[in-house]
C-alpha cells in the first residue's frame, strides 16, 4: 500500500470560485492566474475547470507552452514579460501577450522579427516598487512601444501592494490614473484582494484573480474564504499510522517541546514537512481527525506530525486526517487557518505541496 497521504484537487470548487471572480468583476474580462503551476494545483489538473476564463496569466514560458499544448487558443499573458530577447520568438510562436516593465524589453522588441505584431501590457510602478516604469517615464515608454511595428495593442497595467490591507488601493490608483490619463488602451489592475474589496474602482477591462480561484481568502484573518463565498480547491489528507498513550510529563517529538500536562492519547500522522506541511506550525495548529477539529502537538518532523486525540477518542491507526481542505461529513479546515498558525499565507502552503504527494482529481 502506498503511504497514506494524498492531495485532492476539487474541480467543482475551481469552477465555483472562477464564477465568483467573474461575478465580482462586473463586466471586466477575467485572467485566471495560473503561475507557479496553478499555485501548486497543477496546470493540467485545473485547466478543464478554468477554461471558462477569458485568459490565463502566468510567468513561466514553459507553463505557457503547457497551456497551448492543452489546446488553449485564447489569451495567455506573461506577467513578468520576456527574460531575454529570444523569449520573443516563443511569444510570436505561441501568440503570448507579454508585460513590458523595463527598457531592455522594449529594445529587444525593437530588434525582433515577427510576422504578427505583439499585444503588450505596459506596466506602471504605481508604488509597489517591484516591477514597472516610474510614473515619469511611463509615457515615453508608451510612445516608444507605440512607434514599433512589432507592437499591436498596448494595455496599461499596474499591481497593488496593499489591496488586502489597511492602506488599500487609493494612493496607487491615483498614481495610475494620472500616469495613464488620456493614453488609449485597455487597463488591468486588480488581483484577488482588489477584486473582492475594491472592485468598484479597480475592475477596469481585465482582472487578474489568482488566490481566490483556489479558494483562499487574500485578506485572512480579517475575512475568511467562506465570507467571500470561496471553496477550497485543494485538500491535503493523510491517515494516522500510530497511536500513543502518554503519561503526564511525557514529551512528544524532536526536542521534546510538547510535554503532556496529563495523560493524553496522541495520533501520529503520515505527513511532515517533506510533504509540504509547514515545519514552523506550532503546537495548537488546527487539524481534523475523522472530521473532528483538534490540534497538532510537538514539532513537525520530515514525515510525521503528532495530533491530540482528546476530542476524537474513537480515533485509531487508519483514521483519516485532514491537514487542510475538505474533510469527511462536510467538515472543512481552511488552508488559511493552518497558514496563519504557521506564520505564513495560504499561497505558500499551496505552492509548497511536495512532489512526493500523489495528487488526485475530484
Ligand atoms: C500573482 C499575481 C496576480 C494574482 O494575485 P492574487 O493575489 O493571487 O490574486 C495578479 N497580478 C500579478 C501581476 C501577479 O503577479
Amino acid at each position: 500500500m502506498p503511504r497514506p497521504i494524498e492531495a485532492l484537487i476539487h474541480r467543482d470548487a475551481l469552477s465555483h470560485n472562477l464564477a465568483r471572480a467573474r461575478a465580482a468583476a462586473g463586466g471586466a474580462r477575467v485572467f485566471a492566474v495560473v503561475k507557479a503551476n496553478a499555485y501548486g494545483h497543477g496546470i493540467e489538473r485545473v485547466y478543464e475547470a478554468l477554461r471558462g476564463a477569458d485568459g490565463f496569466a502566468l510567468l513561466d514560458l514553459a507553463e505557457a507552452s503547457t497551456l497551448r499544448a492543452l489546446g488553449w487558443r485564447g489569451p495567455v499573458l506573461l506577467l513578468e514579460g520576456t527574460f531575454d530577447a529570444r523569449d520573443l520568438e516563443t511569444c510570436s510562436r505561441l501568440n503570448l501577450w507579454h508585460t513590458v516593465h523595463h527598457d531592455a524589453q522594449i529594445d529587444w522588441l525593437s530588434r525582433h522579427k515577427t510576422q504578427q505584431p505583439h499585444r503588450v501590457f505596459l506596466k506602471l510602478n504605481s508604488g509597489m516598487n517591484r516591477l514597472g516604469f516610474a510614473p515619469l517615464s511611463f509615457r515615453s515608454a508608451w510612445a516608444r512601444l507605440e512607434a514599433l511595428p512589432q507592437v499591436d495593442e498596448i494595455t496599461l497595467m499596474s499591481h497593488f501592494a496593499d489591496a488586502d490591507g489597511e492602506r488599500g488601493v487609493a494612493a496607487q490608483l491615483a498614481v495610475f490614473e494620472q500616469a495613464a490619463a488620456d493614453l488609449p488602451g485597455e487597463r488591468t489592475l486588480a488581483n484577488s484582494a482588489a477584486l473582492l474589496r475594491h472592485a468598484g474602482t479597480t475592475a477596469a477591462d481585465w482582472v487578474r484573480p489568482g488566490i481566490m480561484v483556489y479558494g483562499s481568502a487574500p485578506d485572512h484573518p480579517e475575512y475568511d474564504a467562506t465570507h467571500w463565498g470561496l471553496q477550497p480547491a485543494m485538500t491535503l489528507r493523510a491517515r494516522l499510522i500510530a497511536v500513543q498513550t502518554l503519561a503526564a510529563g511525557a514529551a512528544v517529538g524532536y526536542g521534546g517541546q510538547f510535554v503532556a500536562p496529563q495523560a493524553l492519547r496522541i495520533g501520529v500522522v503520515a505527513c511532515g514537512y517533506a510533504d509540504g506541511y509547514p515545519r514552523l506550525a506550532p503546537t495548537g495548529t488546527p487539524v481534523l481527525v475523522d472530521g473532528v477539529r483538534t490540534r497538532t502537538v510537538g514539532r513537525v518532523s520530515m514525515d510525521m506530525i503528532a495530533v491530540d486525540l482528546t476530542p476524537v477518542p474513537q480515533a485509531e491507526a487508519g483514521s483519516e486526517v485532514t491537514l487542510w481542505g475538505r474533510g469527511p461529513r462536510d467538515s472543512l479546515l481552511p488552508i488559511d487557518e493552518v497558514a496563519h498558525a504557521a506564520g505564513t499565507v495560504g499561497y505558500e502552503l499551496m505552492c509548497a505541496l511536495a512532489s512526493r504527494v500523489p495528487v488526485h482529481l475530484d
